[in-house]
């Protein structure tokens, strides 16, 4: 549980005076080692950079704050945390994950499903029963889920699948990157380990690549992750560890903006004539807006995806259009990106070859509606 809103724990970034300078923000630790005493004894809490420095330290107090857990630690990016998780896998063991996700992890599980004897099961998110057929009780480890998933943002029900992941011995990850701390809590809800690509809405500026992981508990795997981090050495540098913390203190108005810009353009877009589908949890036609209503409670977030009439040629022609959304991948910063997902993700993609993916920024929402207007027009 929070102590305080999240609105709150970022606003102040947890509260930092310093008890020399009166300096309210952290200043930045750049050192990679640590001196030691007349006894060659640690004077602080570090001792080299590659396993803890005290610039993380702010990050990670936060991120555990902010998702309510015991404990945090940062990475050099997203895909350093999720390789960190899974390398806690054992040989023999399984892992579910669903059909449709960040592709970079899925790409990660098939390759060490290959290489290590790892068995690997992707459910289908659209079916309610499909996650409790793919596990194997007393076999699977880890339960990974995304929510929403990207970029259909069907809606898992985070609360159902840790139980049906602890009925099975297993535990539950959720890679909360789209949906953020300030609108789901997966931990309260059961989950075991929450992920963040901090480089989207975390610090939402498009200019830090960075990885958070938040454990419920600090147990057995929790230890194996920490020694991970400190033996693969996916370490941020000071200087990012910093401008993510900067980054965070507005997450909260960056996020609520963008989910409330999104909504309004996915009502607008909604019924257009030169769209088959408008893909986004908020609205009423969304198959998991009852979900959503549940697990999302601070707004729906900034992503939503437009099923175009026709195939690619035409998904990509309102792409090129469009003068304000900037054509490139990636999420959650302050500026309005469209993306063409199937180009992006390569031959293996599953995404609808007609599908244009938005990351809705913080802009004046009619600059918005009105380029998107005139590109369909
Ligand atoms: C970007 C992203 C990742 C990977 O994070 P990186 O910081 O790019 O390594 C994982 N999951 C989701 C949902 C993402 O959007």
């Amino acid at each position: 549980m929070r102590k305080h809103s999240a609105r709150t724990i970022l606003a102040q970034a947890g509260h930092f005076i310093d008890s020399v300078t009166g300096a309210v923000t952290p200043p930045i630790h750049p050192s990679t080692t640590f001196a030691r005493g007349d006894d060659y004894e640690l004077i602080g809490d570090y001792s080299y950079s590659r396993y803890q420095n005290p610039t993380y330290d702010q990050v990670e107090h936060l991120a555990a704050d902010l998702d309510g857990g015991a404990e945090a630690r940062l990475f050099s990016s997203g895909m350093a945390a999720i390789t960190a998780i899974f390398e806690t896998v054992n040989i023999g063991q399984h892992i579910v994950a669903p059909t449709i996700m960040y592709h970079g992890a899925q790409d990660w599980l098939r390759r060490i499903a290959e290489k290590r004897e790892i068995g690997l099961t992707f459910f289908n998110t659209t079916d309610p029963h499909a996650l409790r057929q793919a596990i194997k009780p007393g076999k699977t480890d880890i339960v990974w889920i995304e929510t929403p998933v990207n970029p259909t943002w069907d809606v898992i029900d985070i609360a159902e699948a840790a139980a049906v992941a602890h009925d099975a011995g297993a535990v539950l990850g959720v890679d909360c990157t789209v949906s953020t701390p300030i609108t789901t809590q997966p931990l309260e809800l059961g989950a075991d380990l929450v992920f963040h690509s901090a480089t989207k809405y975390l610090n939402g500026h498009s200019d830090v690549t960075a990885g958070i992981l938040v454990t419920r508990e600090t147990d057995q795997r929790w230890d194996e992750i920490k020694f991970i981090r400190k033996h693969v050495g996916g370490v941020l540098g000071a200087f990012e560890s910093w401008l993510l913390l900067r980054g965070m203190r507005t997450l909260s108005i960056r996020f609520e903006r963008a989910s409330s810009n999104a909504l309004k353009i996915a009502q607008y877009l909604e019924g257009h004539p030169k769209i088959d589908t408008v893909l986004y949890p908020g609205l009423e036609s969304h198959p998991g807006h009852e979900i959503a209503k549940r697990q999302m409670t601070n707004g729906f977030g900034g992503m939503l995806s437009l099923c175009i009439k026709g195939g690619a040629t035409e998904a990509k022609a309102v792409a090129t259009r469009l003068k304000l959304f900037v054509p490139a991948t990636s999420l959650g910063g302050v500026e309005s990106l469209v993306e063409h997902r199937a180009s992006v993700e390569g031959p293996l993609s599953q995404v609808q070859p007609n599908l244009l993916r938005l990351s809705v920024g913080i802009e004046d929402v009619n600059d918005l509606i009105a380029d998107l207007k005139q590109a369909f027009d």
